[in-house]
């Protein structure tokens, strides 16, 4: 367009809005934009760049857990994202829930198939534990996990290097809700909400009950704050981290 007929349309825009009201006062009142329409347009997913907004991340460890079904559906509700590292043997017991996650758009990760130590079993071992529960996602929901929690967030240099070879980094937690020990609806909410932060990685179970009922209180409250919930692996994209890297670093690691 030449910058003479911009000129032109920028002048016909000034003449519009110059337009005095009364001139448009027999007509009906401007209408509203239709409610229907607008709601569609808020439900479209649109990505979301945690460099440029604030975000968090919800982990849930151990599961599916029993009350897995009720948190997704307070998921759903608030349009939040949540990662799950999944316990292999719970995979094969719950399978369901594990489908919804994947096709809901939540994350699944890796937490080992019966939750052993991994710094005190052999490299054989935490292969077989991580392959197991890889299958058995792949075999529930059709996709793979790409990150790996061990369990208790143990790890060394021979966890890390079986970690590579899965092509997966070691994804821990900035923070904990203590749910497992409080096991208390009001004081989870409160913890939670206290240790948030932008680009926390909060850690959760959804086998604690109260974390399940505390949720919607939580996904509110953390919104309202202006908090986007998503994955894990938006909340760490821009650390870019390779198979076998652990983020973050435990105390003592050096970089
Ligand atoms: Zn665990």
């Amino acid at each position: 367009m030449s910058r003479q007929s911009s000129s032109l349309l920028a002048i016909a825009a000034v003449t519009l809005a110059l337009i005095p009201a009364p001139a448009l006062a027999h007509t009906t009142p401007t209408p509203t934009p239709p409610a229907g329409k607008a709601a569609a347009a808020k439900k479209t997913p649109k990505p979301v760049d945690c460099t440029q907004v604030k975000c968090i991340a919800l982990t849930f460890d151990d599961g599916p857990g029993k009350y897995a079904g009720t948190l997704l559906d307070t998921l759903k509700k608030y349009n939040a994202k949540a990662t799950f590292f999944l316990e292999g043997q719970y995979v094969k017991s719950r399978p369901s829930y594990v489908k919804r996650m994947a096709e809901e758009g939540h994350e699944l990760g890796n937490h080992s198939y019966k939750h052993p130590k991994f710094t005190e079993i052999e490299p054989w071992a935490i292969r077989s534990e991580i392959k197991k529960t890889q299958d058995e996602v792949k075999k529930a929901a059709g996709v793979e996990p790409k990150i790996l929690r061990p369990p208790y967030g143990l790890a060394d240099l021979q966890v890390t290097e079986v970690a590579a070879e899965f092509d997966m980094p070691i994804v821990l937690w900035t923070a904990g809700s203590r749910d497992w020990d409080t096991k208390n609806v009001e004081a989870i909410k409160k913890q939670t909400l206290e240790i948030a932060e932008q680009d926390g990685i909060i850690l959760m179970h959804d086998w604690v009950k109260q974390t399940v009922d505390a949720m919607p209180s939580i996904v509110k409250t953390l919104q309202s704050r202006g908090y986007h919930l998503v994955t894990v692996s938006e909340v760490v994209k821009k650390q870019d981290l390779k198979p076998g890297d652990v983020f973050p670093l435990p105390q003592g690691w050096e970089n």
